[in-house]
């Protein structure tokens, strides 16, 4: 439910330096369904446990762009000039790849930024979501 996404997300480890599970997916230490690689990022679905197939954010495109040098970005508002450059090839990426996804009639980019954005894993993301007619606002 969304109140367990909430609770998992302010239980999720501090804005520290630590490393995350997506270092281990970067590394192909653990396997993940990559759609898109290049020097700087990667793309790969959302893994989606069953809890989350029921929630009202679920989508049936939902997939992830990541950078592969975290270089302190655990989350957006870690930003500073010198991630400007970075930030923009993800978001270029990230409409890239949602037309690879057949996403051509819209989709939608999210960043959960920090505790009461719900943020559970401290290494910068943008969530991508489409598939089907979406409604707004999200909860
Ligand atoms: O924005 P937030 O930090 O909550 O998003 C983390 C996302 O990473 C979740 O949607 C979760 O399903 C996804 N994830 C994943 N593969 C993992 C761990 C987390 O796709 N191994």
């Amino acid at each position: 439910s969304s109140e367990e996404r909430a609770a998992q997300a302010a239980a999720a480890q501090a804005d520290d330096d630590a490393p995350t599970i997506f270092d281990k997916i970067i590394a192909k230490q653990i396997k993940s369904d990559i759609i898109y690689e290049d020097d700087q990022c990667l793309a790969l679905r959302d893994i989606q446990p069953q809890a989350r197939a029921r929630a009202r954010m679920a989508a049936p495109v939902h997939f992830l762009v990541i950078p592969k040098h975290r270089d302190g970005l655990t989350r957006l508002s870690r930003a500073e000039e010198r991630h400007k450059a970075l930030l923009g090839h993800l978001l270029f990426v990230a409409q890239l790849v949602a037309k690879q996804e057949g996403l051509q009639p819209g989709f939608r980019v999210v960043i959960n930024d920090g505790p009461q954005g719900c943020q559970s894993v401290y290494h910068l993301h943008l969530h991508i979501m489409g598939g089907r007619q979406l409604s707004w606002p999200p909860g």
